[in-house]
């Protein structure tokens, strides 16, 4: 116990969570010290300060100091276990991002090593170069992300906990176009469409994470929400930038709070497909809309289509707009 401790208090500085907290110090002095308003109580000189190399902090303000797991045990009100529970779930994460954020990478850098990645993102109409770099689109040929980690000295544990290695050792993603979902702008999975034969639509465990570019999207009055990542790259190609994705037609509860944050109006952009279950979401997601404030408009495509399909069919920047005006509300 007492040597886990320890480690977790060396995997993660007490600084380096702070920080992750957003509490901003400048240096006080030459030494390892820092100085910062208090987390901890109400001030507007700054009392509380830092030893990042003795790992501790102490208030002049309030009078507490102590180490990491006394300023969570304080900041978040939990007993010296919950605390430790708290941070190493906390450390989880941290790693769990860190690998996800060097697999979206090593996925992007095989894009352009793989012709039959970009003949599929042609055929799915996204061609602008830049547009695939801001969305981080990747290719998972399969076969050697696990090597590419491992090089990286990540353990295969890890790897399989996180769901990018599977049972038998080999890579999950396998011949698919991969784009990273995230959380507060940390990747906490990657989505994968099969560019074979292979189930079309693959996540690894966990979340799906935010509406995808909520930080950019959120900002105005009135947003597109399409349910595929494909929709959402053609949408913004064609200039509609305030378009997002919720990755399928049923919304986290932390998507949903979203898209709630502030009246606006949401237009609803799912498949019109044949058996009808992209409309009925719309429709029972326009009513849970309605009671929150929002006012929902449903965006009727042409019979068989999603938002992807209708521009890779010759659908045009303003016979979308048309569509958006008639849209019922
Ligand atoms: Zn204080």
């Amino acid at each position: 116990m007492g040597e886990d401790l320890e480690q977790l208090k060396q995997q993660l500085p007490l600084l380096d969570y702070l920080r992750q907290q957003n509490w901003t110090g400048r240096p006080a002095g030459r030494g390892p010290e820092f100085v910062g308003l208090c987390p901890l109580h109400p001030e507007n000189r700054p009392s509380f300060y830092v030893n990042a190399c003795k790992n501790f902090f102490y208030c002049h303000g309030c009078g507490q100091g102590g180490d990491l797991i006394r300023f969570v045990e304080l900041s978040q009100h939990l007993s010296f276990r919950q605390s430790l529970t708290y941070l190493e779930q906390q450390s989880a994460l941290a790693d769990s991002a860190a690998v996800l954020r060097q697999a979206s990478a090593f996925y992007q850098q095989q894009l352009d090593r793989y012709p039959e990645a970009r003949l599929y993102l042609e055929q799915r109409g996204v061609r602008d170069a830049a547009l695939i770099r801001e969305l981080q689109i990747g290719y998972a040929p399969g076969g050697s992300l696990r090597r590419h980690l491992r090089a990286q000295g990540y353990s295969l544990d890890l790897l399989q906990r996180i769901g990018l290695v599977n049972a038998q050792g080999h890579d999950a993603l396998f011949q698919r176009v991969v784009f990273p979902c995230c959380r507060d702008s940390r990747i906490v999975n990657l989505y994968g469409r099969s560019t074979g034969t292979a189930f079309a639509h693959r996540l690894l465990p966990g979340s799906k994470g935010d509406l995808v570019a909520w930080e950019s999207v959120r900002q105005f009055p009135s947003v597109i929400l399409v349910e595929g990542m494909f929709d959402l790259a053609v949408l913004w190609q064609a200039g509609f930038r305030h378009a997002t994705c919720s990755l399928g037609t049923h919304l986290t509860p932390g998507q949903f709070r979203q898209l709630c944050d502030r009246p606006r109006t949401v237009y609803l952009t799912f498949d019109v497909d044949p058996n009808g279950s992209g409309q009925q979401a719309a429709q029972a997601l326009a009513h849970r809309l309605r009671a929150h404030g929002i006012s929902p408009r449903r965006v009727l495509l042409p019979p068989g289509h999603d938002p992807n399909s209708f521009f890779v069919q010759g659908g045009d920047a303003r016979q979308f707009h048309s569509l958006l005006e008639e849209a019922p509300s």
